[in-house]
């Protein structure tokens, strides 16, 4: 076989399994899920390569530096959010003397598929001054990340993959290069490369930025970064990345003329090939999937009788993802004959179907027990979390009312109750709970504020497709009583809906509590346990 047919995120896991890659880590996010489970699929059991969800983003990340302080190559993976979670130790892992290769596969959400905002990953690996491939195609994202690994060692330094939602969730066929063997494991001998005392981390800063003037002559490289002059009397010419370019590519034919493109898939931006870019045209589009990241940076680089189109002029929209009829729009040319979305119109109306829990769900559950049980209170508060169950916001239910980030849902009835708000009923899964949940127990317990907990536990990460949580629920509940809530009030119900007077009884007691009480309303998933059943019965 001369090719995979693959996802964009399965050519980065392969991408890392034949770069020798030791360990992955990751917290799942979507659209950045399937890299590690696509690696747990196809890794051998004795080829002693492992891939393993962790508590969150930045557990991942620490892990993933102490395995390259011991020469091993590593790969994390999570969406853009979670590296906001993760962002002080990939800050200062960029004055670290990396060892084993460290590569950070981030996927973006344009457009917010299934994401609380759209912020771009590139911006994180400006502000630590560390380098970022960015593939346009399953190919590239494959052989990028094998290209990040070496670069990775060669400059000591992570990388950071950035990858957006529709080029990891589409598929096309990637043609593999023969694998390298996994370094070996060696502990690091530079005494202050993994240490950020003020001292040593002035010392490295000061090299580090050295070492960025490296990284943008390298970013100058044809290979990187290539530019393909147009003609002379082209009326723009384009910078392209990331998926922008395929857009673009897809109208190009249609143009009448050649402009000359630089098409950026490494950063830093190659400052001297866009002003050789620049130096023949009058204006420049570009085209970029996310923020203006690229036009904005132009406007400190290029003189300014250069026109500079994009995001920014309102030649692209703003926010969403870009397509090739929009980016045809930005490029002036006549609107196609059958447009992107017509094969939406076609189709034959559909009724409008409203997010929601699966039928079944015991999220429902518990949601009905909880509005009954807050009945009797005119004024009341819940605060959600991230997951499935932040759909309690909407009907029917209506039953949660702010979602901030992972483990909020905790921190914000923390304040809300020391403003003197009461009842506050705090609403998050034991996968976001293990997440960020458990900082914000230890402030409310510290603090004794009264809040009630409702955990909700149904034994996976369900949002993102039923992943593992780390602890089974036994786990959690020891968790709980260890941070110091009253074994009295760490209690359990079961939603059902036969149990609905008993469960919201349960529920007005503990609200009733004037300290922190955790409930955990405990049934598993039933997308899960369907699963379950399905491969059981096969095997
Ligand atoms: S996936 Fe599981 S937890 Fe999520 S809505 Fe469906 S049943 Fe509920």
């Amino acid at each position: 076989m001369d090719g995979y047919v693959l996802l964009g995120n399965e050519a980065v896991a392969l991408g890392a399994l034949h770069a020798g890659v030791s360990l992955a880590y990751g917290y799942p996010g979507t659209p950045s899920t399937e890299i590690i489970e696509y690696m747990q699929q196809v890794i051998e059991p004795k080829s002693g390569v492992r891939a393993q969800w962790c508590s969150n983003e930045k557990t991942a990340y620490e892990a993933a530096v102490g395995a390259s302080a011991m020469n091993r190559r590593v790969l994390v993976t999570m969406k853009h959010v979670g590296l906001n979670v993760a962002a002080d130790p990939f800050m200062n892992s960029a004055i670290m003397n990396i060892k084993g290769g460290v590569v950070l596969a981030v996927a973006d959400d344009p457009g917010m598929h299934s994401s609380q905002n759209e912020q771009d990953s590139r911006f994180y690996a400006d502000f630590a001054k560390l380098p970022c491939f960015e593939p346009h195609n399953q190919q590239e994202a494959y052989e990028m990340t094998r290209a990040a690994f070496d670069l990775s060692e060669r400059f000591h330094v992570p990388v950071l993959l950035r990858l957006v939602t529709r080029l990891s969730h589409s598929r096309a066929i990637v043609r593999p290069n023969p694998s390298r063997d996994a370094n070996p494991m060696v502990k690091f001998t530079g005494k202050d490369d993994f240490i950020t005392l003020p001292a040593t981390s002035r010392k490295r800063y000061a090299e580090h930025l050295e070492l960025y003037k490296r990284l943008r002559a390298y970013a100058e490289s044809e290979t990187v970064n290539p530019l393909k002059p147009g003609d002379t009397d082209a009326p723009f010419s384009v910078i392209t990345s990331g998926l922008g370019h395929n857009y673009f590519e897809e109208n190009a034919e249609d143009l009448g003329f050649s402009p000359s493109v630089l098409h950026v898939n490494f950063y830093p931006l190659p400052e001297e090939k866009i002003r050789t870019l620049a130096a023949g045209s009058k204006r420049i589009l570009c085209i970029e999937e996310g923020y203006p990241f690229i036009e904005r940076l132009l406007r400190g680089i290029l003189p300014v009788s250069v026109t500079v189109s994009g995001k920014l002029d309102g030649s692209l929209p703003p926010s969403g993802e870009l397509n090739p009829d929009i980016v045809r729009t930005a490029l002036k040319l006549p609107e196609p004959s059958s447009k992107v979305e017509d094969g939406h119109r076609n189709l034959a109306p559909l009724p409008g179907r409203p997010p929601q829990l699966c039928k079944g769900c015991p999220h429902r559950d518990t949601f009905k027990a909880l509005n009954t049980a807050l009945e009797t209170y005119e004024n009341h508060l819940v605060t959600g979390d991230i997951g499935c169950y932040t759909l309690g916001y909407l009907p029917p239910f209506e039953a949660i009312e702010t979602g901030l980030c992972m483990g909020a849902s905790i921190t914000m009835a923390r304040g809300a109750a020391q403003a003197g708000m009461y009842p506050v009923v705090a609403v998050i899964g034991d996968s976001t709970f293990m997440h960020s949940g458990l900082t914000g127990l230890a402030d409310a317990v510290s603090s004794s504020v009264p809040i009630t907990i409702l955990i909700l536990d149904n034994s996976t990460t369900a949002m993102t497709g039923g992943q593992d949580t780390i602890f089974e629920s036994k786990g959690i509940r020891k968790v709980v009583l260890g941070l110091g809530v009253e074994p009295e009030h760490c209690v359990e119900m079961v939603p059902l809906p036969t149990k609905h007077e008993e469960n919201s009884d349960l529920l007005r007691r503990e609200i009733e509590y004037k300290g922190v009480s955790v409930v955990f309303a405990f049934r598993e998933c039933i997308q899960t346990a369907k699963r379950k059943h399905t491969k059981e019965a096969k095997a």
